[in-house]
């Protein structure tokens, strides 16, 4: 048998030098992420077996084995899902495929003891190093017929070499550290499963170590104790589920360590059924913005996993949403490309946008401040649906919270109406990357002069539906920096002070300036004005009526359009 010497990745090679080293005291969640790893092996080839049931007919019941051996001071972890070959073995062991194990090595290097971002960010099937100094994987991926051995001690190279392996799936064996023995005693893991694994849907089996009487008979020879539930959460009635297995449940699905902000657990019957548990984290996670992310919401067709990556489910601008939606309805050999375009999963989609719009506006009305934390984390995101969800355009407006340059706090679109002046027939705004540097702009000081509220839009994607969403009750937005701001229309009680002697006076000098600038600045500006906007500076830039908003020009003119 040729056996073959490999280097980990040089990331891998840094991040398993960390997690070995780690001070981090909560090492038992190794066994979460190892039991999360063959649920997933699990659910991935129930969903391959529906279109190939030789796959698995030899070994229909899914498990997760542990055994402990604790004169070898081990702890083996097996399961009969996918299993892996010697390519996967290499790909998924050998380097740093998910996005979360290189954000966590982002943060590592900006902070000095990165031991509890392995918590946060859940450093998968690495965190084995915490309490293993060595760890062996045999994998038989299901369909082939030959096994592989993986072995490494972490520190820089593991091997691969082919090995018998009678059935399908993973094997993993944890070479415990001295002191970490407690990981190989039966009351510490019936307790680390019934914490973190219990919704897990597949049994977790203990084998128990036969135990000789008195007289040197066998008492039990290695029976198997199922330590968890294994129910699908999500089938479970809510007086069933504790908040603890609720947020245990978060932490697997959405592979995010923090609590979440919302849960909603729900069945729809009727023409469509399906059901589903769906979170809204309680901290922005670090990928909202990759274009590749994935661990969305997972979808289900009569508890069987189909993916986890199904765009048509969940509208980008809720990608926040984490969970599942298991339907009663859709066809179970259901392929990926199939879900494109479904009505039936249209619909659903339809479902949940509604609904998670409906618990938005309840917690918007009436916690305001916990609304503010959501909004704070996810509202740039929301902000999307602006214009790419027009039906919802309202619904979604009135969830909007903004700032304004008469407060530092947030206010909804109704306080600015609410706050409008006699005359003004718009909701006014200024928009820029530096929400202090908008502050200060020249461009609102006539605003604030007349005692006018000005929105301050400092989020890249206001750019783009405030040009595209027309009004809000009525009433248009308008940029401050459009030529007209029509000022004068709005009353103003400092207007009254001035006299109109002094007026006329100015004028004239006023008229002349303006010429000689006009001149100066041929071909650079359009016009020169005199303007009621400015109080404090002696000039600023302006879009004209109907040419576009001088920030957007900006944008466009950075992007070279
Ligand atoms: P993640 O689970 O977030 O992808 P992990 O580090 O936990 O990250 O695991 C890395 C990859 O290794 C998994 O995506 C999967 O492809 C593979 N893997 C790990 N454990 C198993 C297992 N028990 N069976 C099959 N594949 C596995
Ligand atoms: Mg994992």
């Amino acid at each position: 048998m040729s056996e073959e010497q490999l280097s980990f990745q040089a990331e891998v090679s840094r991040l398993l030098d960390i997690v070995a080293h780690s001070l981090y005291s909560n090492k038992e969640i190794f066994l979460r992420e190892l039991i999360s790893n063959a649920s997933d092996a699990c659910d991935k080839l129930r969903y391959l077996a529906v279109t190939d049931g030789d796959l698995m007919k030899d070994d229909p019941d899914f498990r997760i084995d542990l055994e402990i051996d604790s004169n070898a001071n081990t702890l083996t972890i097996s399961d009969n899902g996918i299993g892996m070959n010697r390519q996967e073995l290499i790909d998924n062991l050998g380097t740093i495929a998910r996005s979360g194990t290189s954000a966590f090595m982002e943060q590592m290097e900006s902070s000095k003891d990165g031991s509890n971002l392995i918590g946060q960010f859940g450093v998968g099937f690495y965190s084995s190093y915490m309490v293993a100094d060595k760890v062996s994987v045999t994998s038989r991926r299901a369909g082939e017929d030959q096994g592989w051995q993986w072995d490494s001690d972490g520190k820089g190279k593991f091997t691969i070499a082919e090995v018998e392996k009678p059935g399908r799936g993973t094997s993993i064996t944890l070479h415990l550290k001295e002191e970490q023995k407690e990981y190989s005693e039966e009351l510490r893991l019936r307790t680390i499963i019934k914490t973190y694994s219990d919704h897990i849907p597949i049994p977790i089996r203990l084998k128990k170590a036969p135990e000789k009487n008195e007289d040197g008979s066998i008492e039990n020879n290695g029976d198997w104790e199922t330590l968890n539930s294994a129910s699908a959460i999500w089938t479970r009635s809510k007086s069933d589920v504790t908040d603890e297995q609720y947020k245990e449940f978060y932490h697997h699905v959405a592979h995010a360590y923090d609590d979440p902000w919302l849960r909603e657990h729900f069945r729809v019957e009727g023409v469509l059924e399906y059901s589903g548990l769906l979170y809204i984290p309680g901290s922005k996670p670090f990928d909202l913005f990759h274009p590749d992310r994935k661990h969305g919401v997972k979808l289900y067709v009569r508890r069987v996993f189909i993916t986890d990556d199904c765009q048509e489910l969940i509208p980008a601008y809720m990608r926040f949403l984490k969970g599942v939606i298991d339907s009663e309805d859709l066809p179970l050999n259901i392929s990926r490309e199939m879900l494109q375009d479904n009505p039936m999963l249209r619909k659903i989609r339809g479902g949940i946008v509604k609904r998670v719009l409906g618990i938005l506006d309840k917690k918007a009305e009436n916690e305001q401040e916990e609304y503010l934390k959501f909004w704070e984390n996810f509202g740039s995101v929301l902000k999307e649906g602006l214009y790419e969800d027009l039906p919802q355009k309202d619904a979604l407006l009135k969830l909007c919270r903004f700032k304004s340059i008469k407060t530092d706090s947030w206010i909804s679109l109704a306080d600015y109406l609410e706050n409008m002046k006699e005359g003004q027939e718009h909701i006014y705004y200024i928009s820029g990357e530096d929400e202090q540097a908008l502050r200060r702009s020249p461009q609102i000081e006539g605003f604030k002069a007349k005692d006018v509220d000005v929105l301050v839009l400092h989020d890249p994607v206001d750019e783009f539906w405030v040009t595209s969403v027309n009004e809000y009750e009525g009433k248009g937005f308008k940029s401050v920096t459009r030529g007209g701001a029509d000022l004068n229309k709005i009353d103003s009680a400092d207007d009254k002070d001035d006299s109109s002697k002094d007026k006329e006076e100015d004028k004239a000098e006023l008229g002349a300036l303006l010429g000689y600038m006009k001149l100066t600045l041929e071909g650079e500006v359009k016009d020169i004005r005199s303007s009621e906007r400015l109080t404090d500076s002696a000039v600023c830039l302006v879009a004209d009526e109907g040419d576009m908003d001088i920030h957007l020009e900006r944008i466009l003119r950075s992007h070279k359009q």
